[in-house]
């Protein structure tokens, strides 16, 4: 029998309005049914906000330091659980498991370091510029938050939202992605089990036209909180725009690696191949551009090819396996037809570029690491964001055209520099324009206590990550406590 899952409101487990289902399957093995999930409705998001609302008047009021103490206990209850968490990741989107565990692992790093921050959320104090007058900054909380997430890091992604926004006070009604609501379910769970007050977490399942949107568009929500494609993220910005909500948009990369004539190549290799196929390619951050100098090309290619030519696909659940399958099948059709648009604009596929069908990859969306040499920066493949198991190879004449190549992209997530020349790197912090810059590591690798996002059409100026993401889940207020006993006007009697 598969499992039938509910939505999560007002710290209820209930069936949608709609009465209707849709499945959760395995992209590794298309016949297994993981779970039935809600396919929700306006009913379900007003409902869900409804809850919220009543619940936050009293969140709010709960001391900082003891909504951190449930968090801690959240935390817990992931480390004890991460195993379990990690297999059903992998069942339900296809990475393999040492990075599901990493996955949840970013989850529990993430709770840990944001509780920390509820016995701080520091203001400033500061001088008057008249005399018995006190001053200071304090953070408040703004009220409901809408968090939409995407399928890639089903629980870290989730995290980086939900803890900081809880910390600070507010409620939070989350609608995960379409192909991992499992995950989204497992984390809900533990947070009902952590203690969170009914009502103060929400979880409602359904596609992103019929829960997301209606959700972001709603008048109470005061936050929305994005990760996913710039497109939808462009889309909801604008539907936000004219009620002024706060909108934290966490979208695509073109990420790239310079790897310089006096690399460590061998170094510079096991980056490569971690950074283009790790996730299958399927992480914001992933390394889809290499950006080679000149005089080691033909070294790098023919070493890149032979280790990526070894790597082995399969299912993630299997401990020998290295690069699992796509998410979806559309994801795979996605892959093979930029593939095909590499091809034609006269770049050289040397390696891969073919979806796995036979035997053992019968039944899943399994695709080739895939390599293009002698791309040039203005071809598709150079520019656009493929979210597969496919990286094109860009010639460099030293570090000045590899810097440009870099900064020749609509996006500006990740970017990374393998040399040995602390001038070429430290040229290359200064001018390369991205959120993130990683020397002598691959475009991954981001950890919770710095802050993460990116330039372009990666995101709006905002940051998750790091106590810079405490900005967008609380409002400044400046207070000022005149204790003169008479009127002083500032600017006029000081
Ligand atoms: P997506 O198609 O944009 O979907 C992301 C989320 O938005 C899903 O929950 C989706 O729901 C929902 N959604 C879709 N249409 C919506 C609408 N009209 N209104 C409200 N919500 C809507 O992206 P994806 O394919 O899941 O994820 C891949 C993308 O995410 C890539 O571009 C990747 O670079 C980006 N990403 C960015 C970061 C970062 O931190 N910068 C991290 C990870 C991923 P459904 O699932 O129901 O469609």
């Amino acid at each position: 029998m598969v499992q039938h899952y509910k939505n999560f409101i007002g710290g209820e487990w209930v069936e949608p309005s709609t009465g209707e289902y849709f499945e959760n399957r395995n992209p590794a093995n298309w016949d297994e049914v993981i779970g039935l999930f809600p396919k929700s409705g306006l009913a379900d998001v007003n409902k869900a906000i409804a809850a919220a609302k009543e619940a936050y008047k009293k969140w709010r009021l709960v001391p900082a330091p003891k909504r951190a103490e449930i968090l801690f206990n959240l935390a817990a209850l992931i480390v004890k659980n991460k195993e379990e968490l990690a297999r059903d990741m992998t069942r339900e989107m296809g990475k393999i498991l040492i990075e599901t565990r990493g996955d949840v692992q970013e989850a529990i790093d993430m709770t840990y370091f944001i509780a920390g921050e509820g016995r701080r959320l520091i203001g400033h104090t500061t001088p008057s510029e008249m005399m018995n007058k006190f001053q200071m900054s304090i953070r408040i909380p703004c009220g409901l938050v809408a968090m939409i997430t995407p399928w890639n890091f089903p629980m870290a992604i989730p995290s980086w939202k939900m803890i900081p926004a809880l910390v600070c006070g507010n409620a939070v009604i989350f609608k995960p992605a379409t192909d991992t609501p499992l995950s989204a379910y497992n984390l809900v769970k533990l947070c009902e089990e952590a203690g969170i007050p009914k009502g103060v977490v929400s979880f409602i399942t359904g596609s992103g036209s019929t829960v997301g949107a209606p959700l972001v568009s709603h008048p109470d929500i005061k936050i929305v909180s994005f990760t996913g494609s710039s497109d939808i993220g462009a889309q909801l910005n604008e539907m936000c725009a004219s009620s002024f909500k706060k909108v934290s948009l966490e979208m695509g990369g073109k990420n790239a690696m310079v790897v310089m004539d006096d690399a460590n190549l061998e170094m510079a290799l096991e980056g490569a191949l971690w950074g283009s196929f790790g996730t299958t390619g399927q992480r914001c951050t992933a390394t889809s551009r290499i950006i080679v100098h000149k005089n080691i090309m033909k070294k790098f290619l023919d070493a890149f090819i032979e280790k990526a030519k070894a790597l082995k696909v399969g299912n993630g659940l299997n401990p020998e396996t290295q690069m699992g399958p796509l998410v979806s099948k559309s994801q795979q059709e996605t892959v093979a037809e930029y593939v095909e648009i590499g091809k034609k604009d006269g770049a050289k596929l040397v390696c891969g570029g073919n979806k796995l069908t036979d035997g053992d990859y019968a039944k899943g969306w399994f695709f080739q690491p895939t390599i293009f040499a002698e791309v040039t920066r203005k071809m598709r493949i150079a520019q656009e964001e493929i979210f597969g198991p496919v990286v094109s190879v860009i010639e460099a004449k030293d570090i000045d055209d590899a810097i440009e190549i870099v900064n020749d992209s609509a996006y500006g997530l990740s970017s990374s520099v393998y040399t040995q020349s602390v001038n070429h790197a430290f040229q290359a912090i200064r001018d390369i324009y991205t959120g993130i810059t990683y020397i002598n590591s691959p475009t991954i690798g981001a950890e919770v206590h710095l802050p993460f996002g990116g330039t372009n059409a990666t995101g709006n100026g905002h940051r998750e990550g790091g106590i810079q993401v405490l900005d967008m889940f609380s409002e400044w207020k400046s207070v000022y406590i005149d204790f003169s006993g008479k009127l002083q006007r500032a600017q006029i009697d000081a």
